[in-house]
């Protein structure tokens, strides 16, 4: 007995956790800066924290109202039906019923090069085929209509990061709504604005009111630092919004998820403070690293450092937990996710260092 044929897929390769790093190194997890998985500097929403607990004692039972509340509560704050809100386990889950609501075995996705490891993921899990359009690192990784349909032939699902990971560059609307008006109809395009939070522009939510054929992928993760408990979200046009309920695994996200998501959205003064200090920190790492660096609308600065694995493991010997871009493809560059205040300039003024003595 074998598991169907899975030579094509890959492994997700996530950033490394700080009590393993630890454990590993004899350190003592207190003592370290983690910066290696665009986490929220600040920890959870307080409000969500409080949220969990006081929901604990109704873990037994299934998530029902809670989910019910906080698909409206987020349909209120984009101003479109609770049907348009496909809530998942994390954004990732959102981009599997997407794969799962779009694509017939054989069709073809379209991802980015570099770019986040779970679209062409979640495409093969559901009998998709990958295709790359690539963004150019001679020409800074712009996201422009041109990058994409140029690689495009006629695949089913186009996948754009805005602000992209690891580059943090950024499509404009106008380019979005270029790229989807020079696919197909029964084209797909998916916007993934999982740090939209952090961004200076503004979500293209308004291109969901006139098109058909284009989704935006949210989550909890990120500005509302929710990214152990899985949540997450796509907005899906009205036309067949109600795919959802043919395709969604029940219960599509936990009761402790639900109640957290419910607070987490009233929390204002955390996302704001995150947003602010992402903000910061983008400005602080562009300016005080002694590295080349690119301009960053997420909550992280891709920088390039020659020998990006020897510069991660040098700094991780120090305290300091950055993401090595090799598994992006970019084997010379690092990726460090903004921080607070004080940990932004330790990670800096270590990685300085680092950096002098790996090019040495
Ligand atoms: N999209 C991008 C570009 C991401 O970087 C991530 C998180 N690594 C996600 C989506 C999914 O995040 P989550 O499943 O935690 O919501």
């Amino acid at each position: 007995m074998e598991p169907r044929d899975l030579s094509s897929h890959t492994v997700y390769r996530a950033g490394r956790g700080i009590e393993e790093v630890a454990r590993e190194l004899g350190l003592d997890p207190d003592d370290m800066v983690k910066l290696a998985s665009n986490e929220n500097m600040f920890g959870p929403s307080p409000r969500a924290v409080e949220a969990i607990r006081a929901s604990a004692e109704r873990m037994h039972s299934y998530p029902k109202a809670s989910h019910t509340d906080l698909v409206a509560a987020i349909a209120g704050e984009w101003d479109c039906t609770p049907e348009q809100v496909w809530l998942a386990n994390g954004g990732d889950g959102a981009l599997d019923y997407l794969a799962r609501a779009m694509l017939e075995p054989g069709d073809d996705v379209l991802v980015p090069d570099p770019g986040f490891a779970y679209y062409p993921m979640s495409a093969r899990y559901h009998h998709g085929g990958v295709e790359e359009y690539t963004l150019a690192k001679e020409f800074d990784f712009a996201q422009t209509a041109d990058t994409v349909l140029r690689d495009y032939d006629g695949e089913r699902i186009v996948y754009l990061t805005s602000p992209h990971n690891p580059t943090g560059a950024e499509f404009s609307r106008a380019s979005v709504e270029a790229i989807a008006a020079g696919t197909h109809d029964d084209t797909l395009v998916v916007v993934d604005e999982a740090y939209g939070e952090f961004s200076e522009s503004e979500s293209v939510r308004p291109l969901l009111d006139d098109r058909d054929d284009v989704a935006i992928l949210r989550t909890f993760s990120k500005a509302y630092g929710l990214a152990g408990v899985r949540l997450g979200y796509a907005l899906v046009p009205e036309a067949w919004a109600n795919a959802y309920a043919r395709i969604n695994t029940p219960f599509a996200a936990s009761e402790l998820a639900c109640r957290a998501g419910l607070a987490a959205l009233d929390d204002d003064d955390h996302v704001q403070k995150s947003v602010e200090t992402a903000a910061w920190a983008r400005e602080y790492i562009r300016e005080e690293l002694a590295a080349d660096t690119w301009k960053s609308g997420g909550n992280f600065v891709l920088a390039e450092v020659g020998d990006a694995s020897a510069v991660a493991e040098a700094a991780q010997a120090e305290g300091i937990i950055i993401r090595d871009c090799s598994s992006f493809g970019l084997p010379e560059c690092i990726r460090i996710t903004c921080g607070t205040r004080e940990g932004t300039k330790r990670a800096v003024a270590v990685l300085n260092d680092v950096i002098e003595v790996v090019e040495a």
